[in-house]
């Protein structure tokens, strides 16, 4: 991995969700899910450029997720780097009534690492689907997984996605990048630094096309 962190600026990931829901648009999502925390703010921006008049906006739902480094598990033994999953929040389908049987389902997170906790993410929530369609003897196949991320990291990945994701066209990367450590807006602890190392970089705002004049 590179050591020079790339800056990525908020009018940059706004105008990724923009460029990206053109082609969202086409899987039709019902739901999205949003992965935290850095899969939050993409999936609130998207969703405003996936807005259709006289239909209402597509809900947003919550998972927290996180990614642990494991070296030495409680058997002694060593266990590969940022392998274990571990869930800090997850759907209450009682409570939000949410149903994924027959759903386009659109997970959102910031950046496709190694894609472990992608692969988690839509494992789990096929289990839950397989669960929904046994209790109203339905299809679960009638379920439509797809995902969006604005990195995609080019590298050796530690897990898989399904075909029925990646080789349906519905796996959405707004960029491809090289492997490096990518700093994301909501992250910066000095929002004006960062900034300005995004615009150094050329990763503020891109085609002025519509741009006021001044
Ligand atoms: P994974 O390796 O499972 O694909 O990614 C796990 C998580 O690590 C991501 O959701 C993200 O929060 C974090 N992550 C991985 N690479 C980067 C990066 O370059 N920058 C930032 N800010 N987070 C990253």
């Amino acid at each position: 991995m590179s050591d020079e962190k790339t800056y990525i600026s908020y009018n940059n990931v706004h105008q990724l969700c923009q460029e990206s829901a053109e082609k969202i648009k086409q899987f039709k999502p019902d739901l999205i899910i949003a992965i935290g925390g850095g899969g939050f703010i993409p999936a609130r921006m998207l969703r405003s450029f996936l807005k259709e008049p006289g239909q209402p906006n597509v809900r947003i739902m919550a998972i927290i997720l996180s990614l642990y480094e494991e070296i030495i598990n409680s058997d002694g033994v060593e266990e590969k780097p940022g392998t274990k999953v571990v869930r800090t929040q997850w759907i209450d389908y009682n409570q939000s009534k949410v149903d994924l049987v027959g759903k386009n389902v659109l997970i959102i997170d910031e950046v496709d690492d190694t894609r472990t906790t992608l692969h988690y993410a839509v494992s789990e929530l096929k289990k839950d689907v397989e669960e929904q369609a046994k209790a109203k003897n339905a299809d679960p196949k009638s379920t439509k997984f797809g995902i969006f991320v604005l990195h995609d990291k080019d590298k050796k990945k530690k897990a898989e996605l399904p075909d029925e994701i990646m080789k349906t066209g519905n796996y959405f990367a707004a960029r491809q990048v090289p492997d490096c450590w990518i700093a994301y807006p909501w992250e910066a602890t000095d929002i004006v630094f960062h900034q300005k190392m995004a615009e150094k970089q050329g990763n503020d705002v891109f085609l002025p096309s519509n741009t006021p004049e001044q």
